[in-house]
């Protein structure tokens, strides 16, 4: 019964050209990979300013494994919560200009969690129709009542407001879009959420290290709101592992209490805590770093507007090729390959229905030669 299912599942995806494969790493995460004996210039990767594979991040994290071990043994409420996660979490917490932060293992379980722990039967749950998976999931996990406007649609977001509704509200977006690189308008949807009384959940995970002053984020200008909290990966451009929660600091007794993706698991390692506090430092001190990424940004944009493709409006490293069908998509990241660059080529469910693309990201650790390969590479 299952089995026939998941057989005939997996054909389907074949069928579809949604079929799913891993590759397989044998090098660092940096500009260049190397996969199946061959190199292969990286734009698929998020490590944003290069800083998965930084010596002084990888020093730290071996001091870190001296000092505390491998595991940690527990979760963080009964005896897996180290010195290393809590000066973690208080630091993120200064560095994003919010009294508190909670340490979760990873994005998804910071974004199940908080939505999970925050909201219930008879409140309400407004999402873009474009936010990433884990916000999707933690809205179905929550059983409040939740809807999804149209991508960026700040209308359609306020007419939803308005209906009659008794309990707590609260909107989640990205802060910055996984698939498409654009920036949620934080202006707006911060003054609506006031307006409304709506709790405000930004999801940082491209935005955190990238964007902001010292890349602390979008959200960083809006200390006044109490009500906007934010989830900030470190796994992208932070270089390491695990999630933030950041905000209040009764919001973070509170997820304490009571979000369960917390409570529930063991504590990452604490070595790998350790090793992020010095990330964030480096994180702090690398507008050098985020100056040299907007250049290769816009040099990128450029030559991409010489070659006949479908872009979307992105000003973020995430520079997708809008191709549609995911055949296409899948044969021309195949064929880039050959030429020495590696492009993920995104298909449902991941986007929408109709919406296969590539999927371009760029690291401050890319020269300009790269992308000049890069180019030559998507003109032939
Ligand atoms: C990657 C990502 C997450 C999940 O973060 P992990 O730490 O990788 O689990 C959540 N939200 C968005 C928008 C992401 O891109």
């Amino acid at each position: 019964m299952l089995l026939k299912k998941i057989k005939s599942q997996l054909s389907r995806q074949k069928e579809n050209m949604l079929y799913r494969k891993r590759l397989v790493l044998a090098s660092p995460q940096t500009t260049t990979l190397t996969i199946d004996n061959n190199k292969l210039i990286n734009f698929a990767s998020n490590d944003y300013l290069g800083l998965a594979n930084h010596p002084k991040i990888i020093e730290q994290m071996k001091l870190g494994l001296k000092k505390y071990g491998v595991g940690s043994g527990s979760s963080h409420l009964i005896c897996g919560h180290s010195e290393a996660h809590e000066t973690l979490e208080r630091e993120f917490a200064q560095f994003l200009g919010k009294e508190r932060a909670l340490l979760f293992s990873c994005g998804f379980m910071a974004n199940i969690g908080v939505l999970d722990a925050l909201l219930d039967r008879g409140d309400l749950l407004l999402q873009d129709k474009l936010n990433h998976a884990s916000l999707l999931d933690g809205g179905r996990l929550a059983r409040s009542k939740m809807q999804r406007f149209a991508h960026g649609d700040l209308n359609h977001l306020q007419k939803l407001l308005q209906t009659d509704n008794q309990g707590n509200k609260l909107i989640a977006s990205d802060g910055v879009f996984s698939m498409d690189g654009d920036i949620a308008d934080i202006e707006s949807l911060n003054k609506i959420a006031k307006k409304t009384n709506a709790s405000l959940l930004i999801d940082e995970a491209h935005s955190f290290g990238v964007l902001g002053e010292n890349g602390r984020g979008i959200c960083y200008q809006h200390q006044d709101n109490p009500n906007l909290m934010v989830m900030a990966t470190c796994g992208k451009a932070l270089g390491t592992a695990g999630a933030v929660v950041a905000g209040s600091k009764d919001l973070i007794e509170y997820l304490i209490q009571k979000a369960r993706s917390y409570i529930f698991t063991t504590a990452i390692p604490a070595s790998i805590a350790f090793a992020s506090i010095t990330a964030l430092k480096i994180l702090r001190n690398s507008d050098h770093r985020r100056q040299k990424l907007t250049q290769l940004i816009k040099y990128l944009k450029q030559g991409l507007k010489s070659l006949d493709f479908k872009l979307l409006p992105s000003d973020t490293p995430i520079q997708p090729i809008l191709l549609e069908d995911s055949k296409l998509a899948l044969q021309i990241s195949q064929k880039l390959r050959t030429f020495g660059v590696l492009v993920p080529a995104i298909r449902p469910p991941t986007v929408p229905e109709g919406g296969a693309r590539l999927r371009i990201s760029l690291s401050s650790d890319h020269k300009i030669s790269d992308i000049d390969q890069l180019l030559e590479a998507l003109k032939k």
